[in-house]
């Protein structure tokens, strides 16, 4: 019986044959996420940041997509976590970074304004030893000017050690890559961690603009993080925007960027080149 693998975590009261079962596709699966990183199965989509002002593309950000030999295309919450759990992510990422940066550095060279690339970056991958380096690489390998990279990453990676993470931030900001600090307001909106840290921009997590503008709370608490992003000088990205209204309290509000199903879905390299032709 096949044993769905989207769940990181084993559920209590499985049983031993469940657990063994489970255990077993895992390590095949994670086997064939390392053949897949080698045949090149990965690709980028692209989704685009709207300057809420003008209604511009003002950058990309770039998911990751398997694209299975027999599965089809397959979106991140099917193979992420597995990356993550066996440290497959941190090569997966490397690639990743690699392909975003080429595409980055294809797209500014078109003649066109500078289109900023923003890649994820997870926990395991961010606090892996090589981190600067892989992104020096990526850099170095697509002439990418360091200023059109971003790289979101969660609270999660940097709680563990603050101190080490500011060093990893400090040597990339210096040569001019920035940070954004992703999904936040789902984990402890940790005001130290804004402080101590090199961070650009903040995106507001999806599930508190899901509700706006009709939802008092969710409003208050946009608008609570508005406040306060203007007050440690970031910029903020609201993410999941999926109507006109969300999108107009959002640009009544303050907010500079929007992100989501309103404006565009993710969207191949090609949808991207027509969208960002029609702009320029
Ligand atoms: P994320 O970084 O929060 O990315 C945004 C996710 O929300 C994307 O899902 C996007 O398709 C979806 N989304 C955007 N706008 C809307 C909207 O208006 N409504 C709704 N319902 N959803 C919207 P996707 O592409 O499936 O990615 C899921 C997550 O997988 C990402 O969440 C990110 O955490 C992770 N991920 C994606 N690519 C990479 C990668 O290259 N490396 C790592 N480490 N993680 C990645
Ligand atoms: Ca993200
Ligand atoms: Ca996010």
């Amino acid at each position: 019986m096949a044993i769905p693998l989207d769940r990181c975590h084993l559920s209590e009261g499985s049983s031993r044959q469940e657990l063994l079962d489970r255990a077993r596709q895992k390590f095949l699966r994670a086997e064939e996420l390392r053949k897949a990183i080698q045949n090149d199965e990965f690709l980028l989509h692209f989704q685009p940041q709207i300057e809420l002002k003008t209604g511009l593309v003002s950058g990309v950000e770039a998911l990751v997509r398997w694209n299975h030999p027999l599965e089809g295309m397959l979106p991140p919450s099917e193979f992420i976590c597995l990356a993550e759990e066996t440290g497959v992510i941190v090569e997966l990422g490397e690639a990743v970074l690699k392909k975003a940066c080429h595409q980055a550095k294809k797209w500014s060279m078109n003649g066109r304004a500078r289109v900023p690339v923003s890649v994820n970056m997870s926990p395991k991958q961010f606090q892996n030893a090589g981190v600067v380096d892989h992104v020096k690489t990526a850099l170095r390998e697509s002439g990418l000017d360091p200023s059109l990279l971003e790289i979101e990453i969660t609270e999660s990676s940097v709680m563990r050690d603050i101190g080490s993470a500011v060093g990893v931030m400090k040597e990339l900001t210096d040569m001019g890559v920035t940070f954004a600090i992703d999904d936040f307001g789902t984990g402890y909106s940790c005001l130290n961690m804004l402080k101590k840290l090199p961070f650009s921009r903040l995106k507001i997590d999806r599930s508190f603009i899901t509700n706006t503008p009709d939802g008092e709370q969710d409003c208050a608490i946009v608008t609570a993080i508005l406040d306060l992003a203007r007050s440690f000088k970031l910029q903020v990205v609201a993410e999941g925007v999926e109507t006109i209204e969300q999108a107009q309290f959002l640009r009544l509000a303050g907010c500079e960027h929007g992100q989501g199903y309103f404006y565009s879905r993710p969207v191949c390299v090609l949808t991207i080149d027509a969208l960002l032709g029609n702009q320029y």
